[in-house]
């Protein structure tokens, strides 16, 4: 792109959100490592040539989006689950056999291939990072390759052609569930033992090392090493506690807790039949097990945990744990919903992904997670603050309706209130669940990683700056992006990816080989 000539570019869109608001007149100044390094009103004082201005007209610019849960060659399955099996009742279970349809047949290019296109839809929809929850480690059959970490870096590169930050989370996976047979679906997820698990793990992120100083040797990078400004950085995965036996679990978070900034994620309480097997194995529930066996930590993150009780919310809260929702898959699913009232109330962090990649739209995912709980609730604006000025969850029955929805509109933080909340899910959230330093939001010294929207998309014009936050959670459709940067480098520009017509065409001759 021409921008990356220059030392500095100054960003000038007509709006900047600059956390809970939007502001104008505001430029964002981003240098060439990716960094911010100004948000201002005065860019002439501050840079001299040869630094430019992207003048960003009729468009409001927002921190990039950041997906912590995705599995990208899931891609593959889409349209294809959408009916009954044999099953005499279908759901995850009868689902899960679907996916295992695609997931022991892809080749490593057919895997690229397939990552490429979900990154793409993922930039193209405002995402600039995303947590990757890996688990095709094997060949078909269950062979292994010469490299163990083929795969991974397959997904590594497809998350780089395309332009996107990438945290893999390496997937632990042991076996098919306690007293349970193998299923040879499986053989190319399993690593029985855990020194080798972790051994493949250490060597991916010490490769990962190597290449980022090679290229900063080669390249001049400037801080390309910087801990917020990494492309690709590893974490661990234990499955789930179905996956992965007690002590394999316990040396895979040793491990984490040894190593500075590697998140742990794994899925949690997804199904009630995880529960339940959990239970009769351990005598305890999947939250309860981690927390009695002090698993749980600032750098763990639980995905989905539908299926927890107030006391288990509180359990993660108390160790300081993040839980990543998942609503678009989990409704796709019947998996249930996440009870993010309950976890916003003890104080637990809630993240977003677009796991199963149904569909690929995080503020989808926002919006629902609010969404599902109006509809279970019969209420609306559950996750929403109290209004300020009430303490107590009665006070509305002090004041008449009239004054209530008359406060509401003309308070502007009350306006946006919810939707920064969800934002803040899509966001800041997101990028502390996977590890990346700094990203999520706008300020000096982040990552230069945004996006923007056109303020005359037909999904949100009309928005006055105080509705426009809440238009945009509540109901942005996708052709409203325009720009996406990544470390101050413009991957999406005018809605269209360079890449875009070549990652189509291949994904759609990959579809065919696969599914003839
Ligand atoms: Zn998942």
């Amino acid at each position: 792109m021409s921008e990356d000539k220059h030392t500095h570019i100054a960003w000038l869109p007509d709006l900047l959100y600059t956390g809970g608001r939007f502001e104008s007149g505001l430029a964002l100044v981003s240098d060439r490592a990716g960094r911010i390094t100004h948000l201002t009103r005065d860019v002439e004082s501050i840079i001299a040539p040869p630094a430019r201005i992207v003048r960003l007209a009729g468009r409001a610019l927002l921190p990039g989006l950041v997906n912590a849960h995705s599995h990208a060659f899931q891609r593959v399955i889409r349209g294809r689950t959408e009916r009954r099996s044999a099953a005499a009742h279908d759901s995850f279970w009868t689902w899960r056999e679907m996916m295992y349809r695609a997931a022991t047949r892809l080749t490593p290019e057919q895997i690229y291939d397939a990552s490429r296109m979900a990154f793409l839809e993922m930039a193209a929809s405002g995402i600039t990072a995303v947590g990757e929850f890996h688990y095709l480690h094997h060949a078909p059959g269950g062979a292994r390759y010469s490299d163990e970490n083929e795969l991974a870096k397959g997904v590594i590169r497809a998350a780089r052609d395309v332009g996107l930050r990438i945290a893999l989370l390496r997937v632990a996976y042991a076996r098919a569930g306690w007293n349970t047979p193998p299923n040879e679906r499986q053989a190319r997820f399993i690593e029985r033992d855990a020194a080798k698990f972790l051994k493949g793990t250490e060597t991916l992120r010490d490769d990962l090392a190597r290449e980022a100083s090679n290229n900063a040797h080669t390249q001049g990078d400037v801080g390309a090493d910087d801990a917020n400004l990494k492309s690709a950085w590893v974490g661990v995965a234990p499955h789930s506690v179905r996956a992965v036996p007690l002590e394999y679990l316990r040396e895979v978070c040793a491990f984490a807790a040894a190593h500075d900034v590697m998140p742990v994620h794994m899925h949690v309480a997804e199904q009630p039949a995880e529960v339940a097997a959990c239970l009769a194995e351990h005598g305890r529930t999947p939250v309860a097990l981690l927390a009695d066996e002090n698993l749980l930590s600032d750098r763990f993150t639980a995905v989905h945990a539908v299926h927890i009780t107030p006391d288990e919310a509180r359990l993660l809260a108390k160790a300081s744990a993040h839980v990543c929702a998942c609503p678009t898959t989990e409704r796709n699913l019947g998996d249930g919903i996440v009870p993010a009232d309950l976890l916003f109330d003890a104080g637990v962090r809630v993240s977003l992904g677009t796991d199963s990649h149904t569909q690929v739209d995080l503020l989808e995912d926002a919006r629902e997670l609010e969404y599902h709980l109006r509809l279970q609730k019969l209420e609306r604006a559950v996750l929403a603050p109290p209004p300020q000025g009430e303490t107590g969850a009665h006070a509305e029955e002090t004041t008449t309706a009239d004054q209530t929805a008359h406060a509401a509109d003309t308070d502007s933080d009350s306006l946006s209130s919810l939707a920064a909340r969800l934002f803040d899910c899509a966001t800041t959230r997101g990028a502390t669940s996977i590890g990346a330093t700094g990203g999520g939001e706008l300020a000096v010294g982040s990552p230069a990683d945004f996006f923007t929207v056109a303020l005359n998309d037909l999904s949100i014009a009309g928005a006055s700056v105080e509705a426009l936050l809440p238009s945009i959670v509540f109901s942005l459709v996708r052709t409203a992006v325009r720009d996406v940067v990544v470390g101050g480098r413009r991957i999406i520009e005018d809605g269209q990816h360079r890449e875009r017509d070549e990652i189509i065409e291949r994904f759609t001759d990959l579809q065919r080989e696969l599914w003839r």
